[in-house]
């Protein structure tokens, strides 16, 4: 059986109710202590979060490298990058977005002080997920941190190697108190749910994010949660088709489709549909060489269970391109299917692998039709030069977010909320957005004592007023 770890700082602790109960509890009371409360603390806790960044960078890259097979380049764009990114605006930022926001007053309280004061949740569990594995747990604790917060860090196990870094070495530059690690699976974070927290960020598929949501709501817990879903793809036969599939070979490509805002399928007029195969096989071609599996830019399937999944849904499936496949590397080529079916297996669940299926649709009705008979994805893109159809796309769906003539890019906008919809989840994050997510608004009015005459009107006796409503 696995073993429950609080940070490499603490000796090891068995898995168990009484562990999770102990590490939760501690966290509480360091909360309590009120040291993570001033703004001069939590800024020394983000510089020693960068810090480690820094200094840790290649043993981050060495993970990610064994548990996805990322090279470096692609380890640093994807994960080290946007972390140092996130951190250096949440500094910079924390000061204005920690003070007081005075709100405009009525003629009650011309006189007094009113303002919203953003006070920190108390004890935060963030759950990552194995896909970017640094990053999803990183960038949330980045903004639970900011706002005051104790947190609890549960990195996905799946991901062993990042999930036995973090709990390596966060300990070393943060308070073991206030911000524990967690590592195990199954049987761990469900003890860990009995646990009271005053927030859960959950990042993961919509199966787990109900069982986070159910025991969550035992303690009335709030939650975020970052679920997936099917992202669709429009491409509008009046576009540049060329840029349009160079943009959708990266961004389903990348990570080994294993990117919960990849886009899952693309839809489009069956007269463009050959044009789309052969580009996206160029791009491929040009970005992966004339051998995908000798490339150090392609990823890997984080594991067999995943592999299979991925597998068998090429059955049956017109293959248009790739589809070559190692069991024994977790190697599935770049793959591309044609006149899918919207009843066939592969349009059922979220791919999460490097298959992308083409639908045939009529047009931009057929396709806003399609996305609408479907649970709401966390993501979707439409590639076309007309105003109109992207207006229409856009005001007659639903989805986390959009990208227009383009795939993922609004992940990388912080000041953009990042969050899905419906099926993909609920609650926002990134820069303030996750200031926010992580804070409590307090609404405060400070009055005097003084003009006590004013106050008449509301005390008791009130039957002989006359008030006219
Ligand atoms: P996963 O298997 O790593 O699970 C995520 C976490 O849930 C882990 O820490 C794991 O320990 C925990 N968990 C798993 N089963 C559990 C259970 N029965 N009870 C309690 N906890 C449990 O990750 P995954 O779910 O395979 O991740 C892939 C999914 O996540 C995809 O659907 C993807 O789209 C989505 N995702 C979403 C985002 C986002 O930001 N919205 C980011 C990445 C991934």
């Amino acid at each position: 059986r696995r073993r429950t770890r609080a940070g490499s700082g603490s000796p090891q602790r068995p898995a168990g109710m009484e562990g999770m109960q102990q590490v939760v509890g501690r966290a509480r009371a360091a909360f309590g202590s009120g040291r993570c409360r001033p703004l001069e603390f939590r800024m020394q806790q983000l510089k020693n979060l960068e810090r480690m960044v820094r200094e840790k960078e290649e043993e981050i890259a060495a993970a990610l490298r064994a548990d996805l097979h990322k090279s470096g380049h692609n380890a640093y764009t994807h994960e080290i990058l946007t972390v140092l990114g996130e951190l250096a605006l949440v500094m910079e930022k924390l000061p204005s977005w920690a003070a007081p926001q005075p709100v405009k007053k009525n003629l009650l309280t011309m006189r007094d002080e009113a303002y919203i004061y953003p006070e920190p949740l108390g004890v935060v569990l963030v759950i990552g997920a194995w896909n970017y594995p640094f990053v999803l747990v990183m960038q949330p604790l980045i903004g639970a941190i900011a706002a005051g917060n104790a947190v609890v860090v549960k990195p996905s196990e799946v991901s062993e190697h990042m999930s036995q870094l973090i709990a390596d070495i966060l300990p070393q530059y943060l308070d073991q108190e206030l911000y524990p690690v967690v590592t195990g699976g199954v049987p761990e974070t469900t003890e860990l749910l009995t646990q009271r927290f005053d927030h859960i960020l959950y990042t993961g598929n919509s199966a787990v994010g109900k069982i986070v949501m159910a025991a969550a709501a035992k303690h009335l817990t709030p939650v975020t949660l970052e679920l997936g879903g099917k992202s669709p793809c429009y491409i509008d036969k009046n576009c540049d088709l060329a840029v349009a599939c160079r943009r959708v070979t990266w961004g389903k490509y990348v990570n080994c489709g294993q990117t919960c805002l990849a886009p899952d399928y693309v839809l489009c007029e069956p007269s463009i549909q050959s044009q789309v195969v052969e580009y996206i096989k160029a791009n491929l071609q040009e970005f992966y060489g004339e051998d995908v599996k000798k490339s150090p830019d392609y990823e890997r399937i984080i594991n067999k269970r995943h592999f299979r999944r991925i597998v068998s849904l090429l059955e049956g499936q017109k293959i248009a391109h790739g589809g070559e496949t190692d069991e024994a590397s977790c190697f599935i080529a770049p793959t591309v299917l044609t006149d899918v079916s919207p009843e066939s297996k592969v349009m059922e669940e979220e791919i999460f692998g490097p298959v992308l299926p083409i639908l045939s649709v009529k047009g931009v009705d057929e396709a806003i039709e399609f996305i609408n008979s479907r649970e709401k994805p966390l993501a979707l893109y439409v590639f076309s030069n007309d105003k109109k159809v992207i207006k229409r796309v856009i005001s007659e769906t639903s989805s986390g977010g959009v990208t227009v003539n383009d795939v993922i890019m609004h992940f990388f906008l912080p000041t953009l909320p990042f969050g899905g919809v419906g099926n993909s989840g609920m609650g926002t994050y990134h820069g303030k957005h996750s200031f926010e997510t992580f804070s409590h608004r307090r609404a405060c009015l400070i009055k005097d004592l003084k003009l006590e005459g004013l106050n008449k009107f509301r005390y008791m006796p009130n039957s002989q007023k006359k008030v006219d409503w």
